[in-house]
């Protein structure tokens, strides 16, 4: 393993520490240890949403498999088309989506076409029922019209042979849409990832459990379950382990042998009255990082068996910006996602923001458009690793680089919107 393991220091109060390693450094180290799974399945495309394309799909057919008109009117031979003044065709049939005409069609001659209906042999060109007059002759139409109008044709959208989706895709509606247009009614993909995680901490109670004093409701399970089920990963939850030692290691033993990956929330700070750290020593191989960052600073990372290992902080703020910034990623490549990173944007700051030098901050903010179309932000109240109201209210992350110290209302800060994740 290509981890550095980092003394740990016990203070809280040492907002810069040289030691502390940076975000982006231990999203590239999490990121270089992880490969996709080799798992996969074959489903009905009706279950394939949001699971990731194994392969490569290539169309057998051709879309549209024929030539067709993409209007109601009549089809005709571009020649016949007048250069000046009008001309009139005689009527020889109709056209149906699904019923084509089947005859050939002459100079002069046309045929009632419906959308999507096949064009008859001899024809290149529709002239919408709009501009075409109904006579006793026939129809006439006039000069505005050009050859080969108000045609879609054969092999327009997707060629025979032609890769339409590669693998790796988060397969969406449109895409589920794309494979039936190709007649495709199973696809392989990804094997869904298992995902354990349980919280730590002696003060945690279960929703339905009394409220002594100095306990709390645990609900970092439940943050966690729901950024789990929006990334597609099937989660098992092991509810609260109490800081005894045979209870921590049956957790992690347990955990080890039914997920790919464990994650835990507490218990990773320096001073924590658990046996977290002494479990991980001896069942895996996992390092402690200082990370420089807030929220969030304490982040473990590593194998437990064969199972990936995260340990995030206890504070529920800090366990989604956790989850966000270095969980997510190793998730999506995991089960075998390559889609590319979510953009940022730049915004407007309509607040004050203060932070400290030597950290990458997340703060939570709302992004949304003023009256004149300008991007502005503002930070979501107070914004304490403790305070899920300011996740809550939030749509997106300002992320405030290292050195800087505080942002003026009316600078432009880089925010980074919530993806369907959060
Ligand atoms: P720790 O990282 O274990 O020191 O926890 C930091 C803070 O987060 C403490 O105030 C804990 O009580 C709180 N905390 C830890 N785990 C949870 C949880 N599962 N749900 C809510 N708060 C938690
Ligand atoms: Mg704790």
């Amino acid at each position: 393993m290509s981890q550095t393991t980092l003394r740990v220091d016990p203070s809280c109060m040492d907002d810069f520490d040289p030691n502390s390693l940076l975000a982006d450094e231990a999203i590239r180290r999490i990121q270089q240890q992880i490969q996709p799974t080799s798992g996969f399945e074959k489903i009905a495309l009706r279950s394939a949403l949001g699971r990731i394309l194994y392969s490569d799909v290539l169309s057998k057919i051709e879309v549209p498999g024929h030539t067709n008109s993409a209007m109601d009117g009549y089809a005709l031979r571009g020649d016949d088309l007048p250069s000046a003044g009008t001309f009139t065709l005689d009527v020889i049939g109709t056209a149906w989506a699904g019923t084509p005409y089947t005859g050939a069609v002459s100079a002069k001659q046309c045929v009632r076409i419906m959308t999507g209906a096949p064009l008859p042999e001899g024809t290149d060109t529709v002239v919408i029922q709009e501009h075409a007059e109904i006579t006793d002759d026939g129809i006439r139409i006039d000069a505005r019209h050009k050859p080969g109008q108000n045609v879609r044709h054969a092999g327009e959208d997707i060629a025979k042979g032609q890769t339409v989706l590669n693998a790796g895709r988060r397969l969406t509606p449109a895409d589920i849409g794309l494979l039936a247009s190709l007649g495709i009614g199973e696809t392989k993909v990804y094997r869904k990832i298992r995902v354990a995680f349980f919280s730590t901490g002696d003060e945690l109670r279960s929703i339905g459990e009394p409220l002594e004093p100095g306990t709390i409701y645990d609900s970092n399970r439940y943050t966690l379950q729901g950024m789990l089920t929006r990334i597609g990963a099937e989660s098992i939850d092991m509810g609260v382990i109490r800081d005894r030692r045979e209870d921590t290691f049956e957790a992690f033993r347990e955990a080890a042998t039914c997920a790919d990956v464990i994650i835990t929330s507490g218990g990773v700070s320096v001073g924590e009255a658990d046996y977290v750290k002494e479990c991980l020593e001896e069942l895996g191989q996992v390092t402690f990082w200082k990370v420089a960052m807030k929220p969030g600073r304490p982040l473990a990372f590593g194998r437990i068996k064969d199972a990936w290992f995260f340990g995030l902080p206890g504070n529920p703020v800090s366990v989604m910006v956790t989850f966000y910034m270095f969980v997510q990623p190793a998730l999506r490549r995991l089960m075998g996602e390559t889609e590319p990173d979510p953009l940022t944007l730049q915004a407007r700051c309509e607040s004050k923001l203060s932070k400290k030098a030597g950290r990458t901050e997340y703060q939570r903010g709302v992004l949304e458009y003023d009256g004149s179309g300008q991007l502005t932000v503002s930070k979501t109240g107070s914004q304490g690793s403790g305070i899920l109201t300011s996740m809550s209210h939030a749509n997106c992350f300002i992320i405030l680089p290292l050195e800087l110290e505080s942002v003026e209302p009316g600078s432009t800060v880089t925010v980074l919107p919530f993806a369907a994740i959060m």
